[in-house]
Order: structure tokens, then sequence, then C-alpha cells
């Protein structure tokens, strides 16, 4: 990928064992937890609110697991549903149209990923 970061918040943070667990019960869970303890927030870096980070998904649903926190303050896991806002169409790639990653409600910009869109709801 050569595409430039987009400006994340970046805060880390070190997970709980149960907060592991959750995150580690999905059997269809696309990422692996066993080696990993803690996660990074994927909002627009200044956000307001909790910091998040996409913790696990289902290969066969489309359901999120979000890591949510504020500072000094341990993470937890939920399962939340999409933004979806629609993004229209990538300036990177004009074929392709992105739906925002990030969940419903969600503090700071939408992003697909792999760039910020500004003045969009
Ligand atoms: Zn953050
Ligand atoms: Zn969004």
């Amino acid at each position: 990928m050569t595409e430039e970061e987009p400006n994340e918040c970046g805060v880390e943070v070190v997970l709980t064992a149960e907060a592991i667990r959750q995150l580690s019960a999905n059997p269809n869970g696309v990422w692996d937890w066993s080696e990993d303890d803690s996660a990074a927030c994927e909002l627009e870096a200044g956000h307001t609110g909790q910091h998040s980070s996409h913790g696990q998904s289902g290969w066969h649903d489309y359901s999120s697991f979000w890591i949510l926190w504020s500072d000094g303050s341990p993470a937890v896991v939920e399962l939340l549903p999409p933004c979806d806002s629609d993004l229209g169409d990538d300036p990177d790639d004009p074929v392709e149209e992105e739906l925002c990653i990030l969940p419903e409600g969600h503090e700071g910009q939408h992003t697909g990923g792999s760039t910020w869109w500004r003045g969009r709801s």
C-alpha cells in the first residue's frame, strides 16, 4: 500500500484478560488475539469521547466488536453496528465506492481506512 496513512489518534491501551477473552470468543473471528494484548485507537486524531479500535469481525456476518476506552480506564468490548456512511467514490480509485468502517455514532470524521472524508455526514 502506498496510500498516505490517515491521521489517526493512535492512543494505545493494554487489554484486560476479560477483553481478550471476549475478542477470542467468536469462533468465526478474523483476528487471532492469542499473541496480542494491546490495541490502538482508529479514530481521527483530536477526537472527543472514547477511543475506539476495531477488535474482531466474523467471516460470515458483518458484526464487529469494538474496543472502547477512555484515558486511564480499562477497555471494554462491545458489539456495534457499522456506521456505513457512503463515502462516495474513492478519490484514489474512482471505480470503488467505500463505506465508513467505523462504528455507528463514532466520533471524528468518517474513514474508509485510508482517507478521511471531510464534510460528510
Ligand atoms: Zn482515540
Ligand atoms: Zn462514519
